[in-house]
């Protein structure tokens, strides 16, 4: 018997259930903070891929949408100004990802002066795909969800891979975060009108909104706005961590699996987060390249939780302040959603194109603690989203063994912490799979650049060797 004949919401097989403390944040609508007061810093990589180059020095004068960083290559997307001002610094400065990289300061002069040529819809139902994929890079569009993966580059998965299915993710299945929640009541209309220019791309797709049944809202707003749309459908999730996932909504949606090591597109899927659709709709329908963004602020630590929109490049410590500043006691910061955000050493960070939400915790709030041995008692095995085993993958990376951790598949952990936090034992088991996925790609990276300079080497020597002959 088929499953998905069923109207019930869909799911994939392990995750688990952590409170969501979504009443806290759902329920403020969007506000709108658009004139930042302290200097706005716009890192030259927002992106996975080579980061961009500044195109501006100290003392220039810029506009609104005026690229102020220049990609470079195909795996890569431009930096815009969200403001006009004068360029203050042009140095390396700390971001959420806890490095520091390379940005422009801008003053903003509070004019918002835009360059020429901004509001310039496209007529994009007469366009080719090549033309939309060049306005997608050029309007500086990556995955908003965090990944920051360039996405003309996921729009493009080449002539071999048949695409049937474009997702919409509107799960938003971390605790806390609202974003892409409000913007989906807030904008459903250009959720559905950016959805339809990713589906003209893929003629033969279907096109599926996907929301946790735990948004009744979104879900009603979605199913009128899309009556009558033979392509598209809208589909409830059951509410579970991490439905966000690609390959978990892949499997919930289609009963599709993504290969070990392979990629949505392989099993003809694109998948993007809301607010990704909505900036393909802003850049595409009104001509606006990527200079804002959506970030929810939450957190027992902080006065009130709120949602913002807000130009890329504000302060996160003004935005906090915004938000009425820090009232309780902090014990920790998160850049994204406490399962899979980043840990912050303060608020000097600035908002990129993937912050989706800043979180500021109580002591009472922090579940990480003290890690005790591994009693095997098989908890993260079950919360595994993968089918991986968590413990085994835990002592492979404590011990370095990294061959054995690649054998038993730790490459494709997608690090949404579930086993972490059913562990009993608090073992930190997240932490050392990311730390061992980095050093495995670093390790492949250095091979193969050793392997190309081998082969630059062979080949240089056989042009010199006719040419010593003659
Ligand atoms: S959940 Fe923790 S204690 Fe239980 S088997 Fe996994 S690592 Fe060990
Ligand atoms: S962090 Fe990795 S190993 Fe742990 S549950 Fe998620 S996918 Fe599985």
């Amino acid at each position: 018997m088929n499953r998905y004949l069923f109207n019930r919401p869909r799911t994939f097989r392990g995750g688990i259930h952590p409170p969501d403390f979504k009443e806290q944040t759902e329920g403020n609508s969007i506000q709108m903070y658009m004139d930042p007061q302290m200097d706005l810093v716009f890192p030259m990589s927002q992106h996975i891929g080579a980061p961009c180059k500044p195109t501006v020095k100290k003392g220039d004068q810029v506009l609104r949408g005026q690229v102020i960083g220049e990609p470079q290559g195909y795996m890569s997307v431009p930096v815009h100004s969200s403001v006009s001002g004068i360029v203050k610094d042009v140095k390396p400065m700390l971001t959420s990802t806890g490095n520091k990289v390379m940005s422009v300061i801008i003053q903003n002069d509070h004019q918002y002066n835009e360059v020429e040529g901004m509001h310039k819809a496209y007529d994009y139902k007469h366009m080719t795909n090549e033309e939309i994929l060049k306005v997608i890079q050029n309007s500086g569009i990556v995955g908003m969800g965090g990944a920051g993966f360039p996405a003309h580059v996921k729009l493009n998965p080449g002539p071999e891979k048949k695409i049937d299915a474009v997702i919409v993710n509107g799960a938003e299945c971390e605790p806390f975060l609202a974003s892409d929640f409000r913007l989906l009541i807030e904008e459903p209309k250009k959720v559905v009108d950016g959805l339809k220019i990713v589906l003209q791309l893929f003629p033969e797709a279907r096109g599926y909104i996907a929301i946790e049944d735990n948004k009744p809202t979104a879900l009603s707003l979605m199913r009128l706005l899309t009556t009558g749309e033979d392509r598209i459908e809208v589909v409830a999730l059951r509410t579970k961590y991490p439905q966000g996932g690609e390959k978990q909504l892949i499997n919930a949606i289609l009963g599709r699996e993504v290969p070990s090591g392979g990629l949505p597109a392989d099993v003809g899927c694109i998948v993007h987060n809301a607010d990704t659709i909505v900036a393909i709709y802003r850049a595409i329908l009104e001509g606006r390249p990527l200079m804002r963004r959506i970030v929810t602020i939450a957190g027992g630590a902080v006065a009130h939780s709120h949602t913002f929109k807000v130009r890329i490049g504000t302060s996160v410590r003004e935005l906090v302040e915004a938000a009425g500043g820090i009232t309780g006691e902090l014990s920790k910061i998160i850049a994204g959603g406490p399962m899979m955000g980043f840990a912050q050493v303060g608020l000097d960070i600035p908002v990129t194109k993937g912050t989706s939400g800043i979180l500021l915790f109580t002591p009472e709030q922090d579940f990480s603690g003290q890690e005790s041995p591994c009693i095997r008692c098989g908890r993260c095995v079950a919360a595994c989203p993968i089918h991986l085993m968590p413990m085994m993958l835990n002592r492979f990376a404590l011990n370095r063994e990294w061959e054995q951790f690649e054998k038993f598949h730790g490459m494709d952990c997608i690090e949404c912490g579930s086993c972490a936090f059913v562990c009993p034992a608090k073992r930190h088991l997240t932490q050392t799979f990311k730390a061992g996925k980095k050093i495995i790609s670093d390790e492949r990276r250095a091979k193969r650049a050793a392997a190309q300079a081998a082969a630059a080497a062979a080949a240089a020597k056989d042009q010199a060797a006719p040419a010593a002959g003659k």
